[in-house]
Formats: structure tokens, sequence, C-alpha cells
């Protein structure tokens, strides 16, 4: 038995890669929660917070370097990786990073799907993120619904090509027009923002 989870451990890590710079972090930290509100925390309107990181588990792997950071090479070098990849499995949750009205959807990547959503953050600053390569919605939402912090609007897609992850494209929101662009080294609109900072905060205030 002993031998079997060994095994079972040591493939996990081939296939996810165990955890680079997170690896000095408590290992019951890792566990996955298939909701944002576990049970010893019931949900309350006034306890909900005002922000949270996308998904509800630590990423597998640093989403601030190797291919998955943003400034990455793609296209062979033609151009950069947009977003920060958030690797986790297919059907887990991805939350509103903070209060909005989702204003687009619409097939993205390799089989999957991509949500707009114009946000409000706690510091009244409006911004747009697209998270990309999503299955679809979660029951209750659609194009023109309001979101909370925190709230689980749709699950990570299946990707054809790779393992699975929420790619997090953020916009200062200054701009209108398409996302993507044939425009500058991201081929994106070019409010883009780096969401490192965003997302490093998130992370911390999440106690992963
Ligand atoms: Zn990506």
């Amino acid at each position: 038995m002993k031998r079997l989870t060994l095994l079972v451990l040591t493939i996990s890590c081939l296939y996810f890669g165990c955890g680079e710079e997170y690896s000095d972090k408590p290992q019951e930290s890792s566990r996955i929660l298939a909701e944002p509100y576990p049970n010893d925390s019931p949900y309350t309107p006034d306890s909900r917070k005002l922000e949270e990181f996308p998904i509800a588990h630590r990423p597998y792997q640093s989403f601030t370097s190797g291919i998955r950071r943003f400034g990455a090479a793609r296209g062979g070098g033609s151009r950069l990786h947009a977003a920060a990849d958030l690797y986790s499995s297919v059907g887990n949750a991805v939350r509103a990073v903070s209060s909005g009205i989702i204003t687009d959807y619409y097939y993205f990547y390799s089989g999957t799907y991509a949500a707009v959503i114009e946000h409000t953050m706690a510091n009244g600053s409006k911004r747009v993120v697209r998270y990309g390569e999503i299955s679809g919605f979660a029951n209750g939402f659609a194009v023109g619904s309001r979101v909370h912090g925190g709230d689980t609007f749709a699950r990570i897609g299946k990707l054809n090509c790779c393992s699975p992850m929420l790619h997090f494209e953020y916009f200062e929101g200054t701009l209108s027009g398409p996302l993507t662009t044939n425009a500058g080294p991201f081929r994106r609109r070019s409010d883009l923002l780096n969401p490192n900072q965003l997302l490093l905060r998130l992370y911390d205030e999440a106690g992963y």
C-alpha cells in the first residue's frame, strides 16, 4: 500500500511538477477546495470578501515563472504570453476576482472558452479580466450577470493541447474594442496589464 502511494505521488509530481517555489509550504495547504466557502465558514453576505484569488486552491506550478508567466514566448517567439496561467484541474471553480458584470463569452483556444468581466476592484478602479480556457459558466451565470468577488461563475476547461489551467488576462479597461489584436508584442489591446502584482497579492491573502 505504501509503495502504491509513493508510485501515485511520483507520477503526480512528474505530471504536475512538485510546486517549485511553493514547496516550503505545509503539505496540507495544497488540498483542493471544491467550493470557495468551506463548511466551517458558512457564507453570509457580510462575511464576503471583496476580492478573491481566481482559483480555489494553490496553482500546481508557479504562475510567475516558466512558460506560465506573463511575457513568456509564444508562437515560436513571434509573440508574448498575454496572461498568467494558473494550473488547475478540469471542473475546478473559477472565481471572480472582484465585483463586476460578465460582458462577453466565446470560443477561445483548443476546445475551451473565455469569459470577459468588467470589474470594479476594492479600491474603486475599473479593470477588465478575460478568464480563458474555461469549460463554460457555472449554474446561474451568463453574459449580463452581475458577480461579486469570490463568486464561482465558471469551471476550468479541458484543453486538447495541454494541462488544464486558468489563463488570466488583465486589462486596464480604459479602451474599448477586441482584446485580441494584431498589434504589439502581445497581440493584445494596448491597455493590457501585467497581472502578477494583483495575483500575488490575492494569492497571499488567500493563504494557501
Ligand atoms: Zn495562457
